[in-house]
Parts: C-alpha cells; structure tokens; sequence
C-alpha cells in the first residue's frame, strides 16, 4: 500500500506533540544516572536491539526497564529526539557517538543517516579516526571514503605512525585508486616498509576484538603479501636505484618469498630500458608504435616527474 505524504505528515504531527510523550509509556530505559520513559512500541518499531529484548523472555520484559551501558545518556536522547521527533540532531561533535549508538541500537535508518552525514565529511585531518570507527561499525560506506581520501593523500598518509597499521586489503585498494598520484618510487619503499612492520609488538586493545583478530591472521604473512601489493603497481616503472635498494634489504632478504616476488620484479624491469620522463612502446605490426597507456599518464605528486601507473 502506497504511504500517502500528506497523512504521513499528519501521524507525524500527532507522535511529536510533546505533551503527549509522557502519557502512556510503559517501559524506561536507564542510561548513567539518567532514565528516560519510553514506549515499547516506538523502540520496538525502530530498534532491532530493542525488539529481540521485548520479545525475549528476558526479566527486562517483566521488569518494564533495561539498563544500557556504552552509550551516554546525551546521546542517547539525542537517539530519542530522532525517533520520536524525528529532530535532525547531527553536528560534527556529535555524530561519531550517534552512530555508535544507532549501531548498537541496530536502528538501521539512523545508521544509514549518520553514514551519509559522515561520508563528505573525511578530510586529511580526521581520515584516521573514521577510518578505524569504520572498521569497528563495519561501515563499508565511510570506509569507502576514507580510502578514497588516503589514496589522494598518500604522502601524507605514508608520513604518520598510522600508515603501516592499515589492513591488507585496504592498502591494496589505495595502490589501485584512481585518485593515488605517486610513482613506483615512491609507492614501492612505502610498500616495503609496510610489510616490514612488525604487528606481534603492537599491543591488542581488548575493546577491539576484529582488530586483534586481524592482527593475528597478518602476523608474520606480511611477507606474502608483496606479490598482490606489487601487482597494483607499474613495477616496470621502478627506477633502478629502487629496484637496488629493494634487493639489497637485509631485512627483506631473510624472508624467501619476498625474495620470489622481489627477483620477479627485477625480471620483469629487465625487460624494459625505460627511464622516467620516457614514453613506453610496445611492438605491432612490425613496428614499434607508441604505448597507448602513455596517454594516461599522471603526474607524480612527489618528485614531478610523469608516470604511467598501472592499467
Ligand atoms: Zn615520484
């Protein structure tokens, strides 16, 4: 059955009337020092959490009262402003803790509204913290948008103490991302300093249990992991200096399969006399004709210089 707006509208009107909020409620909810009269239907409606304990035989059924932990009693009124006001409460400040709470409420409209809050507002300065709130809340919308970020930031990114802390996989989409403008050069030692990191010395928060769990599965594959990393990447590209200092490192040179991957590397730039600057050609027709991905060539944003990055 179609909703008609102008009687959505009028049902609305009728739930935000202040003074009817009080009336009828039958079920409280303690949060700090702080209760809050509520109706189980309302909660019930909007809340997945709150749904399977109304249904459950739980003593908080009998009781008409729950106590939740982890979230603050402002929030979550504010929490409460939205599903019974439909108050548009988020602000910069805010919102980060709404988006806790609607997750662990599983109040999926105000999830999906903090998302789209969120996601235009990731700059260089907050990438970080809404990167690692992302994974925690399983948001793959603002993880999205942080990626997008920390590929068109990448220096900047490589700089700071988070970089070698990134998830695998995430660090292979940076390395694929159109917005990533660096050459092999630079992509290449910041890809061996990431494998060289040593994860067992980082200490496992116990409030973070998919994070430790990461860890663990990282924990000495690191090494394993140059070949689908290189992969994103021009290597044929590398300068020869690079390509030196990676074959060189002692540190690389303990591990057997960064070795493999290293040496398929060094094959592969064997094959070409390209230098920087130069475009690429390839042999057709009996002759040698201009790459056609030279065309779509970037601009390194480090060293200047022009690049072709991988296609
Ligand atoms: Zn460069």
């Amino acid at each position: 059955m179609a909703v008609n707006p102008t009687l959505a509208l009028g049902i609305a009107t009728c739930f935000l009337k202040d003074e009817n909020r009080e009336n009828f409620s039958d079920f409280t909810v303690c949060v700090g020092d702080r209760t809050f009269q509520c109706h189980r239907y309302l909660l019930s409606a909007c809340s997945g959490f709150f749904q399977a304990l109304l249904r459950s035989d739980m003593k908080e059924r009998t009781e008409n009262e729950v106590t939740l932990k982890d979230v603050s009693p402002d929030t979550f009124q504010l929490v409460l402003d939205v599903i019974y006001k439909a108050a548009d409460v988020l602000t910069k400040e805010n919102v980060i803790d709404v988006w806790h709470a609607a997750c662990m409420l599983q109040i999926d409209f105000l999830t999906n509204y903090t998302e789209s809050f969120l996601t235009p507002c990731v700059t260089v300065d907050n990438y970080w913290d809404f990167y690692t709130n992302a994974i925690l809340l399983n948001s793959s919308i603002v993880k999205k948008s942080c990626l997008d970020t920390m590929a068109t930031s990448f220096i900047d990114l490589t700089g700071t103490e988070h970089f070698v802390d990134i998830y695998f996989d995430d660090l292979y989409e940076i390395l694929k991302h159109n917005n990533l403008c660096v050459c092999p050069d630079f992509v290449v030692p910041a890809i061996a300093r990431w494998v060289k990191h040593d994860t067992t010395n980082k200490e496992a928060d116990p409030g973070t249990e998919k994070e430790t769990q990461v860890i663990e599965e990282e924990e000495n594959n690191r090494y394993d992991c140059f070949e689908k990393l290189f992969s994103a990447v021009n290597m044929k590209q590398l300068s020869k200096q690079e390509l030196i200092n990676l074959m060189t490192d002692p540190k690389l040179a303990e591990h057997k399969n960064a070795v493999i991957h290293i040496n398929n590397v060094a094959a592969q730039r064997l094959d070409t006399t390209w230098q920087f600057g130069e475009p690429t050609y390839i042999y057709q027709n009996g002759r040698n004709t201009l790459n056609p991905v030279f065309n779509s060539q970037k601009l390194c944003q480090h060293c200047n210089r022009k690049y072709t990055p991988n296609m």
